[in-house]
């Protein structure tokens, strides 16, 4: 049975985003898959040494700065090489990750102005997982989650 790479305020049960929430997913898939053990969660910024709640950052170019300017890069950077550790020992079959995060998303992510206008682009996490050749899912997409995952099983 292979494993899922999740982000854990999909997965639920910890408070772990930056506003001290989780905002668990709901799709009966995703559900299932849960209840199936195939689930391996990890928070990236949690991981990389951050406290919950913690201030609000965004992706500035290479760079993760928080609103009064703080470079936090190196936190994010030691979650998102966690969350790759991880997925190799696990061999997931690919990582469903929250869109719009400054770590896990991977289609969009906010501007780097902090006022609340998103871009194309992908968290340091997401960057990290699909440099080293893992297919990295939003909650959004999981009618390709479960094709893929169905081909694979
Ligand atoms: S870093 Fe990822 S897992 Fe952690 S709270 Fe943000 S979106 Fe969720």
């Amino acid at each position: 049975m292979r494993k899922i790479l999740v982000s854990q305020c999909l997965y639920g049960g910890r408070a772990v985003r930056y506003d001290g929430a989780d905002i668990p997913a709901t799709d009966p898939r995703f559900l299932r898959w849960k209840e199936e053990g195939r689930m391996v969660p990890i928070c990236p910024e949690v991981s990389g040494g951050l406290p919950t709640p913690r201030p609000e950052a965004q992706r500035v170019g290479e760079r993760v700065l928080t609103k009064d300017g703080k470079d936090v890069t190196r936190a994010y950077a030691a979650g998102a090489a966690e969350a790759r550790r991880l997925a190799r020992e696990h061999a997931v079959a690919f990582a469903i990750l929250k869109q719009g995060s400054p770590s896990c998303g991977s289609k969009y992510i906010h501007d780097g102005t902090f006022g609340g206008a998103k871009k194309e682009g992908r968290g340091l996490t997401a960057e990290y997982l699909q440099e080293a050749g893992f297919i990295v899912f939003g909650e959004e997409d999981m009618d390709e989650a479960e094709r893929l995952l169905a081909a694979l099983d």
